[in-house]
């Protein structure tokens, strides 16, 4: 079977990708402005990555540190994020390469992002990672303890909170992340008017290539693609 050349595709993958995006926004009532795509990229090689960048992504996210710092050289330009679980002993490496770490899930992380981003002397962004559905098999902090958590992080010099992130339960029916989408957009709304000193709650992350549309209803703004942009991971 001829396959279609990659650039075609993934063109037509990101005009229906942004078709939808627009059209939940419409139908929330927001504005498209409010809502930032991102193009993941774990296991994308760095060809089609740029593909994805000169057709007007101008964020990614990846997974894994030691793929990142691969790939890093050769990418066009474009914002980097880390989405992935973050090993303690992966900081030293990749403090002052990324845009922004997404995946923070307790104190000791981020005090040691601070840390190290100290050291170079710079400040680091961060979001920190709620597990809005209480799922034993995910990471994240529990909603309950998410104040507190900010709380601490909040006195730390090297980091910057910027937001929230989240991965709701896995579920078939997208209908299903509702709530927790919605959930979590109220989380984030309660944290805000707290109005923390020195964090700033502008991101809600939340949405995937099964379920963005229903994530911007309920008021992410980023959403972190990748398989209905790049097809399906092997
Ligand atoms: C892989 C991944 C995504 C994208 O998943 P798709 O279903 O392929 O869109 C988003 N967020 C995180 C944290 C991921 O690991």
């Amino acid at each position: 079977m001829m396959e279609k050349s990659s650039i075609d595709a993934l063109r037509e993958n990101l005009k229906e990708i942004e078709e939808n995006i627009s059209a939940a926004c419409q139908r929330a009532g927001r504005k498209r402005e409010e809502v930032t795509l991102m193009a993941v990229t774990k296991t994308v090689d760095v060809q089609r990555i740029n593909e994805a960048i000169s057709l007007g992504c101008g964020l990614i996210g990846e997974n894994r540190v030691q793929e990142f710092l691969q790939k890093e050289p050769s990418l066009l330009p474009c914002r980097r994020h880390i989405i992935g679980h973050l090993q303690t002993n992966k900081v030293k490496q990749i403090a002052g390469r990324v845009d922004m770490i997404e995946s923070v899930d307790s104190v000791r992380l981020a005090a040691l992002i601070s840390e190290e981003s100290m050291k170079k002397g710079l400040v680091t962004d961060i979001l920190v990672e709620v597990n809005i559905g209480n799922d034993e098999n995910k990471s994240g902090i529990a909603p309950s303890q998410t104040q507190p958590v900010l709380r601490e992080i909040s006195v730390l010099q090297g980091v910057r909170v910027q937001g929230l992130m989240t991965i709701p339960p896995i579920s078939e029916d997208k209908e299903a992340a509702r709530k927790f989408f919605s959930r979590m957009r109220q989380l984030f709304i309660d944290i805000r008017d707290k109005k923390i000193d020195n964090i700033n709650m502008s991101i809600c992350s939340m949405g995937m290539s099964g379920d963005y549309d229903v994530a911007v209803e309920e008021g992410s703004t980023l959403v972190r693609i990748g398989s209905a942009l790049f097809g399906a991971r092997k």
